[in-house]
């Protein structure tokens, strides 16, 4: 089973893909939010890039580790952890971590990305705030959603969006046809990563600065993503991440 296609009509099957452009706010979101599925992706032949807006450097339990070389270390975690599920293009925005908003100029900067990439496929993190998991509803991950989704539309598509992304920089008009919101309190789309499992779980070893109990990692991950493939019907012993899917097109 490679995801939930066959019901869900809404989703563009996997192999009509060839680009995937993730942003999130900091490093290890992706991670806990989709590396099983994007595990799955690269392993059909997608090419996925990365884009994370901070550098987590705000991140971390250790009180006597440098703060400032947190900024560096959390990016040779995620550079380490992309290369676990197959991804080698991660780009850095280096936002101040826990300062971010949905400025135009991270709308901009969004929409500079995505016309560079040209992905097929969005994975956002959700604008929304859920009042049952405030982790999730960090306000780094709502803002970056929020101008994510506005990047997407209409400044991407949008040739007289900041302009200057085209005349100085000749990057054209670019639509992404569809949205993956992760961590969302109303997912509609499941994907089956029981045989990646073992890649998400590598990918978050590697932010080794964030887990003061690293052992209980993979319980905590298998009880996650078991209850999430049980809400999605998958057969017993199986693990799923879970999305909203937008038509953006
Ligand atoms: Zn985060």
């Amino acid at each position: 089973m490679s995801g939930a296609a066959a019901y869900d009509g809404h989703v563009t099957d996997d192999s009509e893909i060839n680009r995937v452009l993730a942003i999130t706010a900091h490093p290890d979101d992706i991670d806990f939010g989709a590396a099983g599925t994007i595990a799955v992706w690269t392993e059909a032949g997608i090419e996925v890039s990365y884009c994370i807006v901070t550098d987590g450097d705000a991140g971390g339990f250790d009180l006597a580790f440098p703060r400032s070389e947190m900024a560096a270390l959390r990016r040779a975690e995620q550079t380490a952890a992309a290369k676990c599920v197959g991804v080698h293009d991660v780009r850095f925005l280096g936002y101040p971590d826990g300062q971010v908003e949905a400025t135009l100029d991270l709308r901009r900067d969004l929409a500079r990305v995505i016309r560079q990439v040209r992905p097929d496929r969005v994975v956002a993190s959700s604008p929304e705030r859920d009042y049952l998991r405030i982790g999730r509803s960090h306000p780094d991950h709502r803002a970056v959603g929020s101008a994510t989704l506005d990047a997407v539309y209409p400044d991407a598509r949008n040739p007289f969006a900041f302009p200057a992304l085209l005349a100085e920089e000749g990057l054209e008009a670019w639509t992404v046809p569809s949205v993956w919101i992760m961590g969302t309190a109303s997912p509609d789309h499941y994907v089956d990563v029981t045989a990646t499992f073992a890649r998400k779980i590598a990918a978050l070893r590697a932010h080794e600065s964030q887990h003061p109990h690293p052992e209980q990692l993979e319980g905590r991950l298998r009880q996650w993503l078991g209850g999430t493939a049980a809400a999605a019907g998958f057969p017993e012993g199986h693990l799923a991440e879970s999305f909203r899917v937008l038509d953006t097109s």
